[in-house]
């Protein structure tokens, strides 16, 4: 053991990326995220050999103030929140004024980025966490980033990366569930030239379900719409017959933020079980719009794990929700009794 030093800076922040950027896959998460936090409404995203060597991501979002792109660089400068309080009341994808700093110390970046008001946008290029240039530079409202070289200075993470097209894949999923949960916008992916995902920001998730996933399921959709004081579910989950072997169209949403939770899962799962084998996993694209307070996003450092305050009432909810539309009679023909009254009216009132 040596003696006892202090970690440079850029170390601390290359540790730190460890928890938020993992592979490829992660920058773009988080940049996305920032995009649309910036109210863009067509966001493209290039990358070439699996994201490792090149990433671009374009958005025409509100830009960042020239005398402000610095800053956005520090570890923990964010303009989402101003303290801790206002966790209760969140409604931004990204909050802790990590991605930044974290991708820079371990990538080389370029930001080109204009906001509405001046006539000129700054060009901004670091690498390992040092300043190459900042000047000015025409450009269009919005903001590029360029991100070359991932892990080039951490050759233990490069490591733990996998082929190029595996890295593809990893990227164009997290795609396609971010492009799920905003019907609003427009996003382009493309991989060597070709575009593998577009959707046109219709603001229906009906469209972006047939854009992504094609006509088979598109075509085999139910709603589920189902409203409690603190929360609604809103979306579609497909027909029996569309669901996989595995959970990979399992998606669902809480306020816009895709995430993975045992109790939602299992509700979504349970409400199936009568209408298929087992070892069959649904399609779903669900959105949970709650109240901030009733949860916490703050759980987990790429922010997929959130935790619920009232967790029984949501299981139920989910419950009933997939379980109504199951049973709704574009699946099943309803069997009608001579006098049951009270059936036929609900046929009656179904849309
Ligand atoms: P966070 O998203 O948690 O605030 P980031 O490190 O991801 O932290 O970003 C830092 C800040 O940079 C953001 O709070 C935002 O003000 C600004 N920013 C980042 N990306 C964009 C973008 N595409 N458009 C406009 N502003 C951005
Ligand atoms: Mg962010």
């Amino acid at each position: 053991m040596g003696s006892i030093r202090v970690l440079s800076q850029n170390t601390i922040n290359q540790i730190a990326a460890g928890e938020v950027i993992e592979r490829p896959a992660s920058v773009v998460k988080e940049l996305v995220e920032n995009a649309i936090d910036a109210k863009s409404s067509a966001i493209t995203v290039e990358i070439k050999e699996g994201g490792i060597d090149f990433i671009r991501i374009t958005d025409n979002g509100t830009g960042i103030e020239k005398d402000e792109v610095k800053t956005a660089f520090l570890r923990h400068a964010t303009s989402k929140i101003r303290n801790v309080d206002d966790l209760l009341t969140i409604g931004s994808l990204g909050f802790r004024g990590e991605a930044l700093a974290s991708i820079a110390s371990i990538a080389k970046v370029e930001v080109i980025t204009k906001t509405a008001e001046p006539m000129t946008g700054v060009r901004y290029v670091m690498e390992g966490g040092e300043e190459m240039a900042f000047e000015e530079v025409g450009c269009p409202e919005g903001t590029t980033f360029l991100i070359r070289s991932l892990f080039y200075n951490t050759p233990a993470r490069r490591k733990f990366l996998k082929s190029k097209m595996t890295e593809a894949g990893y990227i164009s999923a997290m795609m396609e569930r971010i492009a799920l949960s905003h019907p609003e916008v427009a996003f382009k992916l493309i991989h060597q030239n070709k575009a593998v995902l577009t959707t046109t920001g219709t603001g229906r998730l009906k469209d972006v379900i047939y854009q992504i996933y094609g006509k088979d399921i598109a075509m085999n959709l139910l709603p589920v719409d189902v409203k409690r004081d603190a929360f609604s579910i809103e979306g579609y989950v497909g027909k029996p017959a569309v669901s996989r072997g595995n959970r990979a169209l399992e998606n669902y949403f809480v306020n816009g933020r895709y995430i993975k939770n045992k109790i939602i899962t299992k509700a979504i799962e349970d409400s199936y079980k009568t209408y298929q084998m087992v070892h069959k996993y649904p399609f779903t694209a669900l959105n949970l719009t709650i109240e901030p307070e009733f949860m916490d996003v703050n759980v987990h450092p790429a922010k997929m794990e959130v935790r619920f305050k009232n967790g029984e009432e949501l299981f139920s909810a989910f419950l009933e929700g997939v379980r109504e539309a199951l049973g709704s009679r574009q699946l099943i023909p309803k069997v009608r009794l001579k006098n049951d009254t009270r059936k036929k009216e609900n046929i009656l009132e179904r849309p």
